[in-house]
């Protein structure tokens, strides 16, 4: 029986090397690869800046930090997302807020996010930022949040997690020209991989410089800002930072991964189309497009119609796993997570959109090396199945 999981990294002997010869250089941790590496992102992207760090979810924090989140400022995320998205609020002492996802891209909804905004508007608050996520690959409607983000004086951060390389009007996403900071993982299931990693991409050289020291302890030794200079081993610390860093061969692994994003893109839309064009869709729907963006498709979600079923989510999952298929659901709505529930009172049926999307959804296999052997393999495995619990 032939084996699937939903995501899988991609390593290649030019990626080995690239790590095994860093090894060899003399530097470990935050030496020249690792600015090699953030220059890469910016060549690629046409960014002004990018900081690596040591996961997704540091570099959702430090964004935050840099952009001055504190306690009682409302900051806004999607309900269908990893709890990385809305946890980084928490960790700067903002409260954290939702708004449901637009039933065909699946990201934050523009409309409903005026509506909340007004909504507190009315109590006298503004919510001070919004952190708007690439659901599985495609584009959130940046024109619009552009937009509203003009009108109503909040912050755009965007969580890319899922869309390195996606584009928007044919720029792409990560060139931070929609959002003040755009945010990157480079965990083993995401588009590219340095085991863990993230980084931060901006056009703005404030943030760019808070987020470089708070990467490092707080630690600086830019003269322009320090009280006095001891001598050449003295620093400051003006301001409280993490341990954030990551290492010189996790950038070189990143590096030569970036270089195969081209290749791994067109092959997730490769696999897309074919999905689109031999599923079923008595049983399931496809993702939706937009026509003015470019998806890659780091997920391919599909959601059951259960009104054609006889059996469960639950069911098909189980029988799929069974015959190899490695499936996974994205994601529980983060607003319904225990600790969301008791620390800010949400509850079911507050977005109901995310909420029945997670009832539903199934993520298919999708990866650069699954081959064209697979994919009608695939297909027929999944048509048949959903076929055999037809009502
Ligand atoms: C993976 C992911 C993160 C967190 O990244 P890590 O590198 O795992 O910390 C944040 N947001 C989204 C949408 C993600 O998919």
């Amino acid at each position: 029986m032939r084996n699937y999981s939903y995501g899988k990294h991609s390593i290649n002997e030019n990626d080995i090397q690239a790590v095994v010869k860093t090894l060899n250089s003399g530097w470990l941790t935050q030496g020249p690869t690792v600015e090699k590496f953030e220059q890469a992102l910016c060549k690629l992207f046409g960014a002004k800046y990018a900081i690596a760090v040591s996961n997704g979810t540091a570099s959702l924090h430090l964004a935050g930090l840099a952009l001055g989140w504190k306690e009682g400022d409302v900051i806004i995320t999607s309900p269908l997302t990893f709890l990385a998205s809305a946890n980084c609020i928490l960790y700067c002492g903002a409260t954290p807020d939702f708004v449901d996802i637009d039933p065909v891209t699946y990201t934050i909804s523009p409309n409903l996010l005026e509506e909340k905004i007004l909504s507190y508007k009315k109590e006298g608050k503004k919510v001070r930022a919004v952190v708007a996520v690439d659901f599985a690959g495609h584009p959130c409607d940046w024109a619009k949040l552009v937009e509203l983000s003009t009108t109503y004086g909040f912050d755009l951060i965007d969580d890319a997690c899922h869309a390195l390389g996606a584009k928007y009007e044919s720029e792409h996403i990560c060139s931070a020209k929609f959002a003040k900071a755009v945010n990157l993982s480079f965990h083993p299931v995401k588009s590219i991989t340095t085991g863990e990693g993230g980084a931060i991409l901006t056009n703005d050289e404030t943030l760019a410089k808070k987020i470089r020291i708070l990467r490092s302890h707080g630690m600086t030794k830019d003269p322009s800002v320090m009280e006095k200079i001891d001598g050449p081993w003295y620093y400051e610390m003006h301001q409280l930072g993490f341990n954030y860093r990551i290492t010189d061969f996790q950038c070189a692994l990143g590096e030569s991964q970036l270089a195969r994003l081209g290749e791994f893109n067109s092959r997730r839309r490769e696999i897309a189309e074919f999905y689109n064009k031999n599923l079923d869709g008595h049983f399931l729907k496809k993702p939706g497009c937009a026509t003015n963006v470019e998806h890659v498709y780091h997920l391919y979600p599909i959601l059951l119609k259960l009104e054609n079923l006889k059996v469960g989510r639950k069911e098909i999952f189980e029988s799929l796993w069974e015959q190899g298929i490695r499936l996974q659901v994205h994601y529980y709505p983060v607003h319904l997570q225990p600790y969301y529930k008791t620390s800010f009172g949400f509850a079911k049926n507050d977005f109901p959109v995310s909420e029945d999307f997670y009832d539903r959804e199934l993520s298919l296999p999708i990866y650069p090396d699954l081959t064209d052997q697979d994919l009608p393999y695939l297909c027929d495995v999944i048509n048949k199945t959903l076929k055999s619990f037809s009502k």
